[in-house]
């Protein structure tokens, strides 16, 4: 099985400027590309890309498929933007290795993919992906909060000697069985409850097996610049190679002047030998439960004592007055996102200032409305970021594309993503393109750059042996198109995908 791309504009993936020419694909391999075209060959079809782009498949360099490609594998929310494979396994949370301190608890957490855990280590999980053929190649790493879970659960514990030891020894096995790096989410549990010894002792195993650790920082906004020297400074004592920062940002308005001090703590680390790169996604709100909106003392609240609180008259009295001491402002920096509430379904993805305004009501009225009917529920978004640091983020040379998100189906039945899950890639591309970056080193970091950092191999350039994961595109109609109202809407210029050579997704971008 042959086919030959005549007439493209070829992105090898490297930072130098694009030729136009061929790519022969045979047997899923890229067998020939070059500005001319071989001469005596016979194709089973010939593709006239009519000057379009042609670019090796992006790689999502910060996903959260793990369990969703087992239920929808053709992975609609992904390969629509150009996506042929996804470093998944993020933010200290996998689905492996599993035992049974944890085994219950994922399953739960993975409730709506409706997809048995049988399995109990990378082996088995990578079987059931293989099994299902996914559109995207799925590169999981090994989530420290699944590990820890594995070996302690997920109480406030300090691991003890033979705990730790165990750790390792599970991590270990999980790089012998092709993990691509050791993901942590030090903001969570059962990950919050580590201290340096215990990450020291994994970045070990890590550093063992070459293998890059990618963490969610422990704070992202107050105590960032302290998490990064957390994080800099177990990898240097394990002699690690290779550290990555997951989605980096600065989160809360007070914390934004700190862009300069985190760039130069950066820097430094770089100075100390250790590989540093980022994935960002190209947003500036982040999504979460609407519930986060409440202040102290209901920011500590779990989900079942917040249900059982907002049913109570008196303590949702309290609550709404909360909710009016806000300043006013604050509700022009929060979206409805989606809710079961009744009436609201219209109102979704606007602001709350903007929804008061149609309901000539106070919007911390209709918050604490919500909040009584879908407490856990109402997803809502967040003006947390800022757009110039964003913007110079962006414009670093080590940071790839992460979406942050699950590929999901176009119909809302998995769930629904923030926009970013369906236009990350194109509004990438856009950003930095109106930010003047030259087009190939734009694709570098969609491409080439997340295949070193997580060394895939094979993957990344367009180049003769490599496989045919590739991209066609017009970078004109590039856009994304999705929205906090309707985060499911396609993007447009994403002409087709292939996987090994099999078309993966297809659209007519004329
Ligand atoms: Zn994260």
């Amino acid at each position: 099985m042959n086919f030959i791309i005549k007439n493209a504009l070829i992105y090898n993936g490297s930072t130098t400027a694009p030729y136009t020419g061929s790519v022969v694909v045979t047997d899923g391999f890229i067998s020939f590309c070059g500005p001319e075209q071989p001469t005596g060959v016979k194709y089973d079809s010939v593709i006239d890309a009519k000057g379009n782009a042609l670019a090796p498949g992006f790689i999502d360099a910060h996903g959260h498929s793990d369990m969703s490609i087992l239920a929808a594998p053709e992975a609609t929310g992904k390969v629509s933007q150009g996506v042929t494979s996804e470093i998944c396994g993020n933010c200290g949370l996998s689905p492996f290795p599993v035992t049974d301190l944890n085994r219950e608890h994922l399953q739960e957490l993975y409730r709506r993919y409706n997809v048995k855990i049988t399995w109990n280590d990378l082996n088995g999980y990578y079987k059931e992906v293989k099994k299902r053929n996914p559109f995207i190649n799925i590169f999981p790493l090994t989530g420290h909060n699944t590990l820890r879970a594995a070996v302690c659960g997920y109480e406030e514990h300090k691991l003890s000697h033979e705990e730790l030891a165990k750790a390792q020894k599970l991590l270990d096995k999980t790089f012998h069985q092709g993990a691509f790096g050791l993901s942590s989410g030090l903001l969570y549990v059962p990950g919050i409850f580590s201290d340096a010894t215990e990450i020291t002792a994994l970045l070990d195993v890590a550093a063992m097996h070459h293998k890059p650790y990618t963490t969610h920082l422990r704070s992202e906004g107050n105590g960032i610049l302290e998490s990064l020297e957390e994080t800099f400074s177990a990898a240097l004592v394990a002699g690690l190679e290779k550290v990555h920062i997951s989605h980096l940002k600065i989160a809360g308005c007070d914390n934004w002047h700190k862009i300069k001090e985190v760039f130069n703590t950066l820097a430094h680390a770089r100075s100390m030998g250790l590989k540093v790169t980022a994935d960002r996604y190209p947003y500036t709100e982040s999504m979460t439960q609407l519930s986060v909106v409440l202040p102290a003392p209901y920011n500590t609240l779990d989900d079942v004592a917040l249900e059982a609180l907002v049913l109570d008259n008196a303590e949702f009295k309290k609550l709404q007055t909360a909710l009016h001491d806000l300043p006013p402002e604050r509700w022009q920096t929060v979206r409805l996102v989606s809710t079961s509430a009744s009436g609201m379904t219209d109102y979704q993805g606007m602001a709350f200032s903007d929804i008061a305004s149609r309901f000539k009501r106070p919007p911390a009225e209709i918050c604490a409305q919500i909040l009584r009917e879908d407490a856990t529920g109402a997803m809502g978004a967040f003006q947390g970021m800022n757009p110039d640091n964003m913007q110079k983020i962006l414009l670093k040379p080590y940071v790839a594309c992460g979406t942050d998100e699950t590929a999901r189906p176009e119909a809302y039945t998995l769930g629904r993503s923030h926009p970013r899950g369906f236009g990350s890639f194109p509004r990438f591309i856009k950003l930095l393109l109106e930010a003047r970056l030259p087009m190939p080193q734009i694709i570098h970091r969609i491409t080439a750059l997340p295949a070193e950092i997580f060394s895939i191999p094979g993957r990344g350039t367009i180049e003769t042996g490599k496989i045919a994961d590739l991209v066609l595109f017009d970078p004109e109609k590039l856009s994304d198109n999705a929205t906090f109202a309707n985060p499911h809407t396609l993007c447009s210029g994403i002409h087709t995908v292939w996987k090994s050579g099999k078309v993966t997704w297809q659209q007519d971008t004329a």
